[in-house]
């Protein structure tokens, strides 16, 4: 069977989209491959159809739980029943019961945490692994927005399993990051495999307020006008509960708010209205958005400014997946930097943490009353190994995180030097990855002009709206019960 043949009877598709395809002949030839793909052009599908080709298992490592289960449904609706996911969804027995079958398994998606489990590295062992798959490979560079220090892992793994061939998946990588992905990955020979980050469909714009409350305004005229579905970036779960609350009091009744501290059923509840459209806007923060698959969202709107390019390109690219055109809208009131800059000193551990965490360990203690977060206590915990003299460990570990502070706050500023600068949005970002624009867009961004009359809905879809709104209604509170 030729690919084309595969593609169709495996997922039903007569043509691969751009990029696809080379990545694939790419992996079969046995090069080991780096694929930046932009964000909605199916990356999956990359290592999935080599899977039904290559002799032997697909190892996917994959950062984002919510992503891996999303996948491994897919892949069984699809009919593949030689599927599974390993991560901490699965009980100590369910997990013994996997490890000890294996190589029963075409597809096995494991999160980065289990790559610790020795057991697990045991089994792995016997096994014919085809094809080593790193999703999100930027989480491997402490360049990258999401870096992952049990990423750093994946080396020994790759030894462990004698090498395999290895494809690594980003959706936006800069040269640095593509870098650490290689030497990181201990690559030799790669075939890198770049596509334009540039998503034509999407227009981009930026609007500056003078103030929080003309911002507020602006967000409550755009949403009431703007094609639905989309989705509003916050950087706080307060602002997007408040803002969902607003929303519907000024009656865009189909609007709630989604962020890491709700309760996962509840998150899950509204993922699917969302999917299913009873719900039409979605105030989130960056919790959401991996791994919703939904084709028709028109627009972004950012209403704290993100952190860096990259992120951006990533929370803007859920939009218009159908390939219709849609638009971002980036709201910047002065000062609004001052809410990452705040966050990056403390998301990782301060001094004092780091000083007892490492002198409590020592001691055989646990770490309860250091109230560490995720992320501070995977970043100590990852470091706890780089030296034997506590207190040569305490200064090198305050080090590196001053160094990773003083990066985010260099993205940050290319960020906000990006806002700031009056000329084409899309040139700025695509200069910010070497690329250059290959043709003029008739909606490219503010700056070269655009008529918001394309992004607005008309009035049919206003009554389909209201009519929602009251359908929605009416199943949140048969929902809610009260
Ligand atoms: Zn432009």
């Amino acid at each position: 069977m030729n690919l084309y043949e595969l593609l169709k009877k495996h997922f039903g598709f007569h043509s691969f989209r751009k990029g696809q395809e080379e990545v694939i002949r790419s992996i079969l030839s046995g090069q080991h491959t780096i694929s930046v793909l932009p964000t909605g052009t199916g990356k999956s599908l990359c290592y999935q159809l080599p899977g039904y080709i290559l002799n032997g298992t697909v190892i996917i490592v994959s950062p984002l739980l919510s992503l891996m289960q999303d996948q491994v449904e897919h892949l069984k609706i699809n009919g593949e029943k030689r599927v599974v996911a390993l991560n901490s969804f699965l009980n100590v027995n369910e997990r013994k019961k996997i490890f000890r079958s294996l190589s029963e398994y075409r597809f096995i998606y494991i999160s980065p945490e289990m790559l610790t489990n020795q057991l697990l590295l045991q089994s792995l062992k016997k096994l014919k692994v085809s094809l080593f798959v790193v999703d999100e490979a930027h989480c491997i560079s402490q360049w990258g927005h999401d870096f992952r220090p049990d990423y750093l892992r994946l080396k020994e793994i790759r030894t462990v399993l004698g090498n395999p061939v290895t494809l690594a998946l980003t959706a936006t990588a800069t040269e640095d990051v593509r870098n650490d992905i290689i030497q990181y990955l201990n690559l030799k020979n790669v075939t890198q495999l770049i596509n334009s980050v540039d998503r034509p469909n999407i227009s981009l714009v930026i609007e500056e307020l003078s103030n929080k409350m003309n911002k507020i305004n602006k967000l409550l005229e755009l949403v009431k006008q703007l094609k639905k579905p989309g989705i509003i970036y916050f950087s706080s779960k307060r602002t997007s509960e408040e803002m969902a609350i607003l929303l519907r009091k000024k009656g865009i009744a189909n609007a709630a708010a989604y962020h890491g501290g709700m309760d996962q059923e509840q998150r899950i509840l509204i993922q699917q209205q969302f999917l299913n459209n009873q719900l039409q806007v979605i105030c989130a923060t960056s919790a959401f958005g991996m791994g919703i698959n939904k084709e028709n969202i028109r627009f972004v709107i950012h209403f704290h400014m993100p952190y860096q390019i990259e992120s951006y390109l990533q929370e803007i690219g859920r939009a218009g997946r159908d390939g219709n055109k849609s638009i971002a809208i980036l709201l910047y009131t002065p000062g609004d930097e001052f809410i990452p800059l705040h966050m990056f000193e403390k998301e990782l551990p301060s001094d004092n943490q780091i000083e007892k965490y490492y002198s409590l360990n020592i001691k055989g203690h646990h770490t309860a009353d250091l109230m560490l977060s995720d992320v501070q206590s995977r970043f100590l915990s990852y470091y706890k190994g780089i030296s034997e003299n506590n207190n040569e460990l305490i200064l090198k570990v305050k080090s590196i995180r001053d160094i990773r502070i003083r990066y985010k706050q260099e993205k940050l500023k290319e960020m906000l030097h990006w806002i700031k600068e009056h000329r084409c949005r899309r040139l700025g970002i695509l200069e910010y990855f070497n690329e250059v624009q290959s043709i003029p867009l008739m909606r490219c961004c503010d700056i070269c002009g655009l008529n918001m009359n394309d992004f607005l809905s008309n009035d049919r879809e206003w009554i389909e709206n209201e009519k929602m709104n009251w359908q929605s209604m009416l199943s949140n509170l048969l929902l809610r019960g009260d």
